[in-house]
């Protein structure tokens, strides 16, 4: 696509969110957009950079490493968002801001010990599978206080909240189900860990983005609506 088209993709988002968040009586200033940016090519990136954006979302680890080495000369704030394999976990706490997609204690003892000493802890949030899809990852909805609370113990990370990705849905109304057990799931968390930062609601992706800022999301996932179809 355009740079031109791209950067309209973009404010075209922007305003949607203000929209959204003035519709349903939140500060648009709650909700973080994060590009997702997987499969893009460098160039795409720093166009949107220049438009103001901050928080790029990549889901492949070496994709998103030879990006940062391209853009290495820009303060971006990435965030890994795909699924995460034991035996790659280093990259990531050496590389990333934030990862979304911890499902597991194993891989989140792995990040704590890998991460670096001298870089602040890695912010992270523990996917729920809110929907019980067999093929999806994500922890179960029953596990998550247990998974928190493990987690919370660990030094080098700093636990963020939640993050999901529900089953495509017909509608709106339908759209907010998920989207209201992951609201009502953090703020169980929230009593359960007072001492946690636990401020954020990963969730709505360019198909359901309005129906998750109305339940609540404080990062909502981005691409196709900002850089086009994925070929
Ligand atoms: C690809 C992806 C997105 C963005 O989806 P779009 O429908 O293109 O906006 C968001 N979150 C995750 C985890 C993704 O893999």
């Amino acid at each position: 696509m355009r740079k031109a088209d791209i950067i309209e993709n973009l404010n075209r988002v922007r305003e949607r969110i203000v929209t959204c968040c003035r519709s349903c009586g939140r500060a648009p200033e709650e909700v973080t957009l994060l590009a997702v940016s997987k499969t893009r090519p460098a160039e795409d990136l720093r166009a949107v950079w220049e438009a103001g954006q901050r928080d790029f979302g990549e889901n492949y680890l070496q994709e998103a490493l030879d990006k940062q080495a391209d853009l290495a000369d820009l303060p971006i704030l990435w965030h890994f968002i795909g699924p995460l394999q034991s035996n790659k976990t280093r990259a990531v706490a050496e590389h990333f801001h934030w990862i979304h997609s911890v499902e597991r204690l194993k891989i989140a003892q792995r990040l704590s010990a890998q991460r670096p000493a001298e870089m602040p802890p890695l912010n992270i949030c523990l996917q729920v599978n809110v929907d019980g899809e067999e093929s999806k990852s994500g922890a179960a909805p029953a596990e998550v206080g247990a998974l928190a609370a493990a987690v919370a113990q660990l030094p080098n990370l700093r636990l963020r909240g939640l993050m999901a990705i529900p089953a495509p849905r017909e509608n709106a109304a339908a759209q907010r189900e998920p989207f209201a057990q992951m609201q009502s799931l953090l703020l169980q968390l929230q009593r359960q860990l007072p001492d946690q930062p636990l401020d954020t609601l990963s969730m709505g992706m360019s198909g359901d983005m309005e129906a998750a800022i109305e339940c609540g999301a404080t990062m909502v996932r981005i691409g196709t609506d900002i850089f086009g179809a994925r070929g």
